[in-house]
């Protein structure tokens, strides 16, 4: 009789900032998750602007601090471009290169319309300007975007659907092909300058370590779709997700990595032990 496959999760932070509670809260739950399978770690350093060789090092001690212990060798998304630029390449005949910046999107959304700009979890929803370009013509400052009605076309499907084993257990999430048009649209697959997305190098990535179980915060879900089209378009298999709460502060905010004040090492200097972080994160 063939085993259950061994459960594999991550936890993958960017090293943008100090590890804070809801960070903390993340990690917790993907390495229980993994149960007693493997909890690896991938650090998400593609924006090389905003990535800080201190901050990587600061995610590697606290989490150790806590108790945390994740498989070697640590991926690093830097480390992995050829990987990203093959998947590009084979997406590339659903592509186009588009040069349109905010402002132009932001005027050509607002033409007909007042008020709040239709956005997605990529931000505003694409009108198109650039869709009938050619991949030929892209220029260094274009970004690549995916034409999603041509990839539902050659997809042949008009929905798309994953399990969660947090939310909803036992039953599909679905999405249709409107409802992704309507409230993603055409999403980037390469930023500018960058060589490919948050998006791409996730769903790349995570099929690359063979994760079985994607724990990610709520705030997530709705990114969680786009991911599953990129699975679809380059035959990946859609892991199982597992969205988990997002952990608030006093004022129902959600924890941003500026919030120093709840910075685990903050905490820490002021006393606090691996134990009480997990409680105070409901652990
Ligand atoms: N790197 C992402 C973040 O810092 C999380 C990765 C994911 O679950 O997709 O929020």
């Amino acid at each position: 009789m063939a085993g259950r496959a061994v459960r594999r999760t991550r936890f993958a932070p960017s090293p943008t900032g100090l590890l804070h509670l809801g960070h903390a809260y993340a990690a917790l739950v993907a390495a229980r998750e993994a149960g007693p399978g493997q909890f690896l770690l991938r650090i998400e350093d593609i924006d090389r602007d905003r990535c800080r060789p201190e901050f990587e090092a600061a995610i590697h001690e606290d989490l150790a601090w806590l108790g945390l212990d994740w498989q070697r060798p640590v991926m690093r998304q830097t480390g992995r471009m050829e990987a990203y630029r093959a998947a590009l390449t084979r997406l590339a005949p659903l592509c186009y290169p588009c040069r349109c910046r905010r402002g132009d999107i932001r005027a050509a959304l607002s033409a007909p319309q007042e008020g709040a700009l239709p956005a997605g979890p990529d931000g505003l929803i694409y009108p198109g300007t650039c869709r009938g370009r050619s991949m030929a013509d892209a220029g260094a400052d274009d970004v690549i975007r995916l034409d999603v009605a041509r990839a539902f076309d050659m997809l042949q499907i008009d929905r798309l659907a994953f399990r969660d084993e947090a939310i909803m257990p036992g039953h599909d999430h679905n999405l249709s092909r409107a409802e992704f048009l309507d409230g993603i649209g055409d999403v980037i697959l390469a930023r500018r300058g960058m060589g490919t997305s948050y998006h791409l190098a996730v769903v790349v990535d995570d099929a690359a370590q063979g994760i079985t179980v994607i724990t990610r915060g709520k705030d997530l879900y709705d990114s969680t779709w786009i991911h599953v089209l990129l699975q679809k378009l380059m035959k990946l298999p859609t892991p199982l997700y597992h969205h988990h709460r997002l952990i608030r502060d006093e004022a129902g905010r959600r924890l941003a990595k500026r919030d120093d004040a709840r910075a685990i090492r903050q905490l820490r200097a002021e006393g606090a032990s691996p134990q009480d972080i997990h409680r105070m994160v409901g652990f």
